[in-house]
């Protein structure tokens, strides 16, 4: 639900049919797209979520809190006791009570920082709704970027932005397009006004803009635009 590269996001329903059917485990990795479905018309988009056995999403990517706030939730819960519980003799005194789970039995860590709190203090101080607010932003920041590249001659974008991922590439005539782009994309980091990525998708070098931070906004997105293209003369410079 959200792949890292692109952000596309499969066929959620289909898969599940296809997985009820036959009795699998189906999983859902939302690790990236997952807390998208506070905006309603992606939530449209993932209908069949809910059959999903486990789900993975990552409250420090979509709802902007400190690294290391990965979430799994399962639907049957026996499941990870069974593969997870231990216990031992030094362990008596810290007897589970019946009907409260403990995370150190249901996951691989024992000893554990209170990581809970991270997740529950922000949506505690700010409400759902500034998230749901800044969500929708970075989905209208990454269809901004995408119309606005879109119309420079030159560029090809792989695609529309399904969340806040814009996979693109600049085509310079006569030149190699994979060292071009990784040269372009090499500039902008050294830059470091702002952080572009890169994969290979098909193939091809690709440049990547994910909009996924709290403090990323339109002027950012402009700056963005603006350093690409001082940043493309350059690389022609040092070519010719
Ligand atoms: C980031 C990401 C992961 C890995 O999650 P971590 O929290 O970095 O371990 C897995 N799947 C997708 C789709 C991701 O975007």
């Amino acid at each position: 639900m959200g792949t890292t590269d692109t952000g596309a996001i499969d066929p959620i329903e289909a898969i599940g049919n296809i997985a009820g059917k036959y009795n699998l485990w189906f999983h859902l990795d939302a690790a990236y797209g997952g807390f998208f479905m506070l905006c309603d018309e992606i939530k449209q988009r993932i209908k069949g979520m809910e059959k999903a056995d486990s789900i993975v999403m990552d409250p420090h990517k979509g709802l902007f809190i400190p690294y290391g706030s990965g979430a799994l939730i399962v639907r049957d819960k026996a499941h990870l006791a069974k593969s997870q519980y231990y216990t031992a003799n030094y362990m008596q005194d810290a007897k589970a009570s019946v009907d409260e789970i403990s995370p150190a039995e249901v996951s691989p860590e024992l000893t554990r920082h209170f990581s809970g709190m991270r997740l529950w203090m922000p949506l505690k101080l700010h409400g759902v709704k500034s998230f749901r607010a800044a969500l929708t932003e970075k989905l209208l920041l990454a269809r901004y970027f995408h119309d606005q590249i879109s119309k420079i001659p030159g560029y090809e974008v792989l695609n529309y932005p399904e969340l806040s991922v814009v996979a693109f590439r600049y085509i310079p005539k006569d030149m190699d397009t994979d060292s071009f782009n990784k040269k372009l994309v090499e500039e902008v980091q050294k830059d470091g006004r702002v952080f572009l990525s890169s994969t290979i998708v098909n193939d091809r070098f690709t440049i990547r803009l994910a909009v996924l931070s709290f403090r990323t906004h339109l002027e950012t997105i402009n700056l963005t635009l603006q350093i690409l293209s001082e940043k493309i003369s350059e690389v022609f410079k040092s070519i010719s």
